[in-house]
Order: C-alpha cells, then structure tokens, then sequence
C-alpha cells in the first residue's frame, strides 16, 4: 500500500466536497449574530431558493435530511387525518413509518423497490381516499430510480392534496421546479448533491403549506419559528455556522455553472456509468434512462454477494461504493454520480470494480467498461 492512500468517495451521500468549500468551512468559527455572519446567512438562504427555483421561503436546520423530514411530517401531520405516502423503496418506507408515527392515518400505496411511482396510480388512489397530503420521494436513492415528479404533483393538487417531496438526493442534480410544479413541500440536505458535508438539512415550504399546520407540537423543528427567525436573519438556535458557510460556496459553484448545465452533466454521468456497466456484462438494477442520473445500481453475477466487490474497492483501491439496503443487501452494489463528480470518477469506479470481478474469476473483457463510458459520456448531448 502506498504510504499515503488516496481514498474515493463514491456513494450516493456522502458525496465528494470541492476544496473550496472545505476551505470556506476552515475559516475561523464566527458568531452567528454577527455582522460577519448575516450576509453569509442572507446569501445561502437566497441561493437555496434560487436552487429550489422557488420565491417561498426555504427553511434552513441543523440537522440531517431526515430531521428536515420530520419537520414537514411534525408541522402537517394531525393525528387520525388521512395521508398518502408513495413508497417504491427504503425511503419512501421511512416516510411511510414517520407518518404513522406522528398518528397519521397513513395510506400507503407501495410500490416494489425498484419500480418507479407513476401518477395514474395515485390519481386513482385519491379518487378512493382523499388526504391531507401525498408524500412522494423524487429520487430513491436506495434504487436508483427517479420519478416524474410532475405529473405526479399534478395529480395530488387535483385532488385538493398537498405535495411534499423528498428531494434529499435530487435537489442540485435533476430537475425540482418547486413553484412551477405546484410543490409545497421540498425536502433536502446538505451532502447530496449540494456538495457540502453532512449536517444540514431545509425544507422549502409554500404559504397553503405553513396554512396547513396540525395540532402535533413542535419545537426545534417548529416551521413559525424557523421562518420568523430567519426572515430577521436570526436563526433561532445556534446554526452549523461552518457548514452554513460552506453550503454558500457550494452553492454559488452550483450556480455559477448554472443548473440546467448541472443537470445535463448528470444525465452524461448517468448515460455513461450505465454504458460501462453494460459493456463489463452486469446487469442494471436501476432503470435505463436518462432520468436515472443520480445513482446507479447495479446486479451482480450470480453467486458473486454484492460486499464482495463493495469490500474489494475499498480494501485494494480505497473506493467507497454502496450496497444495497434492506431487501437488496448483497444484490447490487450502488455508484453515486450527483453533486461534485465527473467522468472520471465514473471510470476509476468501473476499471476497480472491473479489477475485483475479474480477480474473481468473472469473465470480463477488460477495458470495455471504461471506453464505454467514456464515449457515452462524450457523444452524448442531452435535449
Ligand atoms: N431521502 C433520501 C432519498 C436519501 O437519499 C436520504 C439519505 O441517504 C435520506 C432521505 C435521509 O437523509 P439523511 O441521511 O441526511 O437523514
């Protein structure tokens, strides 16, 4: 082993951070009600919103997604009121048990994991039950699927229901149009594609859902509160004032580049992470489109247990990958491509794990995974 190890993080969260945004967070810790603070805060809050394509607030906690999570389920949630939760793998199931939780009368129409929510489905579901609010996961990290949020919005707002998005692993990486689509609710973090570490959590929240406030009590992750402390530039408990200023550089490299460039360059990752896992003849487990540009998730040959390769990369080449979770623990093995990541980080990750099968006696034509991808990635222009 080389006597320092150059190690790869190439999960789908956490993701890779850019050295500016480290250096940003190793500045000396400010005070949090300070004239050194408040412009860092305005600014982030603002990117957040132009981030989230929204002119509601976007409310900022410290706290992972989850946390930001719970406070849509703590702030809508009454108990006994009727709810739709769409669920299609681990998170929407997380979503699906925190409503019940907070006493929902959780309505789940679940999907098996790894199929894609459809909004046909959930028109035909508010037609036999009517809810508060359908609560959808845009983009399943825990399989690779993204679903077409919109239509899906389109169909809740018709049935007079509020819509509340897990946007944790999307928001920064494909398309999440909160006031053009009729969002009410968007949930995310900072260490997805938002290129920051782990820590921060927001929910970008629209006016029909601060109205729609339930009887369950809430504190910390109260929205009134966070709103009016924030609207003063007051945050009303002591901020993660390094990862907020981080999340701002961060956020202004996003910007700078531009979204909708962002999202093409996701969809090029995504075409070619899939071409190289083809041509290495595994099969995908996430589906083969272009909507799946967030992470891919791959089959593994049978008789070959997904922490083999998961162990191999990290034990050889110092790569990070995940495995499946719950039901799909040691079936597939999970390459991130969302936030701080090009092409070559799609490479290293196939040529290793092309290295590992191969020493496993796969039968793997070697170098076929990477020029794949890499001429996926090249001639590809997305519309
Ligand atoms: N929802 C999705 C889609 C995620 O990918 C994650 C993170 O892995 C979460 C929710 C939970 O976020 P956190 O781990 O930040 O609490």
């Amino acid at each position: 082993m080389a006597a320092v190890e150059k190690r790869y993080l190439f999960t789908p969260g956490p993701t890779p951070v850019p050295p500016q945004v480290l250096a940003a967070m190793a500045e000396p810790v400010v005070h949090h009600r300070t004239p050194e603070f408040r412009p860092v805060y305005e600014r982030c809050l603002a990117r957040l919103r132009e981030v989230c394509r929204t002119g509601n607030d976007v409310l900022l906690f410290t706290s992972s997604g989850t946390g930001a999570f719970e406070s849509a389920v703590a702030n809508l949630v009454s108990p006994g009121e009727p709810h739709l939760v769409v669920s299609a793998g681990s998170f929407g199931e997380r979503w699906a048990t925190m409503t019940a939780a907070f006493g929902a009368d959780v309505d789940h129409l679940r999907y098996a994991w790894g199929e894609t929510p459809q909004a046909a489905d959930i028109r035909s579901r508010l037609a036999e039950r009517e809810a508060k609010a359908v609560w959808i996961v845009q983009s399943e990290t825990s399989t690779g699927v993204v679903a077409d949020v919109q239509p899906i919005a389109a169909a809740a707002r018709e049935a007079g229901a509020l819509v509340v998005v897990d946007a944790v692993s999307s928001l920064g990486a494909v398309p999440c149009e909160t006031d053009a689509w009729g969002l009410d609710v968007v949930v995310s973090a900072s260490q997805k594609a938002l290129m920051t570490p782990p820590g921060l959590g927001l929910a970008a929240v629209s006016e029909a859902a601060l109205a729609a406030r339930g009887s369950t009590p809430a504190y910390y992750f109260d929205w009134a509160r966070t709103r009016a402390a924030q609207q003063k530039l007051d945050a009303p408990f002591t901020p993660a004032v390094s990862l907020v200023a981080g999340l701002d550089v961060a956020l202004g490299l996003l910007l700078a580049q531009g979204l909708d460039r962002a999202f093409e360059r996701h969809v090029r990752l995504g075409r070619a992470a899939r071409a190289g896992v083809k041509a290495m003849g595994l099969e995908l487990f996430s589906p083969d489109e272009d909507r799946s540009a967030v992470v891919t998730a791959v089959r593994l040959p049978e008789g070959v247990d997904a922490s083999v390769v998961i162990s191999g990369v990290r034990e050889h080449f110092g790569i990070t990958l995940a495995g499946g979770q719950g039901e799909l623990k040691g079936r597939i093995f999970r390459l991130g491509h969302l936030g701080w990541f090009d092409v070559f980080d799609i490479t290293t990750a196939l040529a290793a794990v092309e290295l590992v099968l191969a020493e496993h006696g796969a039968d793997i034509e070697r170098g076929a995974a990477v020029t794949a991808a890499l001429e996926a990635y090249e001639h590809s222009t997305v519309a």
